[in-house]
């Protein structure tokens, strides 16, 4: 049975769109056998089509973007802004101390990401896991979102972090879901409520919960199954259920939606949200395949986005992609919703060459990204626009700076769709900035990503933020935040003295 007839049985929806299912940025052998304009991405006639979607976008270069808009505000001052520290418990701040000494520099940080994996977990759950991660429990995410809150932070990206890419078959895909629906309807949902209950805020201040879904935890051999979905009989049956465990959530966030657009008919973005998680490079096409269909069953047009696909944008194609997601949406009658991130994969990715060659030029192409996807959003009122929602998932000052002063422009001082435009943050990484963008720029839409679950299944995860924490040492790192966190130690320790 061909791939085609296959996936076609996913839905009705989807029945009479094998070019939208067909499309992928890699050569694909279902599409070579499908006469028409279902040929290989690769080939000429359909180099041409992206090629002039490419020319409809404006190319919003650095150089191009007005200096009002361009020049980064002082989102992350150079001066290690410590205020954010007297949220902080005595023993959050212990770790802080930690995290900061094994960033002091880069051979101490090189010695640390070696021995981590060695830390027995008791150690890791003492001293550092309750920075990074929400909880092992519904109850402790529970209080770790009531925590955000009280800092200003109302709502979460929920993460059950379950790392399977690397052939971890020990996980129950069929777990990962009833556990990320669980949380969805025990945690997500009520915390948002809550906050639109007692924050105070107009509806259209809140930002929506979360719920990060990797499609890897979504089958067993997922990375196979992603990777060879389209050209190996038994992994497309397989791909086939992993895209119907990761619908049965979204169909929960789906009528979620559905009840709060009648409880508050004002509001114009959703107030929950899917997220599918980006994941290395080589499955990447899967993943893209299962937000299209995702994109095509959940968001429909003039309606708020349920679901959101990640684009990565240190990827040298990604630019491109974003284009063609936008056109086929257009030709098919759904909505985007994106999470612009910069990719996290760049230490694992065995083929450098589909990454940005600089850190400049990731940097150029994210802030294009999210430029083009912002104005593409606040051209519109209502949820009228292909693109319906964005999320700037960074910790990277200029590209905050860029979406702040954007958002501040007069001219979309009463644009409600101002609500679909969210800035998110890690759990633990980039706090300074975090307080900052709340406190000082008084941005409403800022949540912070939480990852959940064992901390055995978290480690992974950690040891990713380790190495990204010291990518640069960078100024909220290192010396400042050990000084900082010992002044911060220091006062406290006073005025229990006077
Ligand atoms: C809410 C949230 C959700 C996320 N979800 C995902 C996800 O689903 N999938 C995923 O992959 N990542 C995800 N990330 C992580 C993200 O991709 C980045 O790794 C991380 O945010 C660091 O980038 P930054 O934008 O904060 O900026 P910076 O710290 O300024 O940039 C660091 C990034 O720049 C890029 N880079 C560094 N050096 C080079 C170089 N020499 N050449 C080219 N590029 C370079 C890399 O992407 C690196 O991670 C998420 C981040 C957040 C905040």
């Amino acid at each position: 049975m061909s791939t085609i007839i296959r996936t076609a049985r996913f839905s009705t929806t989807l029945r009479h769109r094998p070019a939208l299912l067909a499309l992928t940025t890699r050569p694909c052998l279902a599409l070579s056998k499908v006469p028409g304009h279902f040929q290989n991405f690769h080939d000429s006639s359909q180099k041409k089509i992206i090629g002039d979607v490419r020319s409809q976008i404006p190319q919003v270069t650095t150089q191009h973007i007005p200096e009002s808009v361009a020049a980064p505000q002082d989102i992350s001052s150079t001066e290690f802004s410590s205020a954010h520290l007297k949220a902080y418990s005595a023993s959050e701040l212990l770790s802080y101390l930690i995290m900061g000494l094994c960033t002091v520099n880069k051979t101490i940080l090189n010695l640390c990401i070696k021995v981590f994996p060695y830390v027995p977990i008791p150690v890791i759950k003492a001293l550092v896991y309750k920075i990074y991660c929400g909880g092992e429990t519904f109850d402790q995410v529970r209080k770790t979102g009531a925590r955000l809150s009280d800092r200003g932070i109302h709502n979460m990206m929920l993460s059950l972090t379950i790392e399977a890419c690397d052939g971890n078959d020990k996980v129950d895909p069929d777990s990962i879901v009833s556990q990320t629906r669980q949380s969805v309807r025990d945690i997500l949902i009520p915390h948002t409520e809550s906050i639109i209950n007692t924050s105070g805020k107009d509806i259209n201040s809140i930002p929506p919960g979360y719920v990060a879904l990797k499609p890897t935890g979504f089958s067993h051999d997922a990375a196979n199954v992603l990777r060879y979905y389209n050209a190996n009989p038994k992994y497309a049956a397989m791909f086939d259920e992993l895209v119907e465990r990761a619908s049965s959530i979204c169909q929960e966030i789906y009528d979620a939606n559905s009840k709060f657009a009648l409880k508050y008919p004002n509001r114009t973005a959703p107030l929950v949200v899917g997220v599918i998680d980006a994941e290395k490079h080589d499955l990447q096409e899967g993943v893209y395949e299962l937000q299209r269909r995702l994109y095509a069953k959940f968001n429909p047009k003039n309606k708020p986005v349920s679901v959101v696909g990640t684009l990565q944008m240190y990827l040298a194609g990604s630019s491109d992609l974003l284009a063609m997601e936008e056109r086929l949406a257009a030709e098919h009658g759904y909505r985007l919703g994106l999470k612009l991130v910069r990719g996290a994969y760049i230490h694992s990715e065995k083929d450098r060459s589909v990454i940005h060659k600089t850190k400049e030029d990731t940097d150029k192409n994210y802030n294009q990204g999210i430029t083009y996807c912002l104005e593409s959003i606040l051209a519109h009122q209502g949820n009228t626009s292909v693109i319906g929602h964005l999320v700037v998932a960074s910790h990277n000052a200029e590209s905050l700076s860029l979406t702040t002063r954007k958002l501040a422009e007069p001219v979309y001082a009463s644009n409600s769709n101002k609500s679909n435009i969210v800035l998110g943050q890690l759990m633990g990484m980039a706090d300074n900035i975090t307080y900052n963008l709340i406190k000082e720029y008084k941005i409403d839409n800022v949540i912070k990503y939480v990852p959940w679950g064992p901390p055995l299944e978290t480690k992974h995860y950690l040891l990713r933020r380790l190495e990204e924490n010291g990518d640069a040492v960078k100024s909220d790192n290192g010396f400042p935040l050990v000084k900082a966190v010992v002044s911060e130690m220091m006062a406290r320790f006073k005025s229990v003295l006077l």
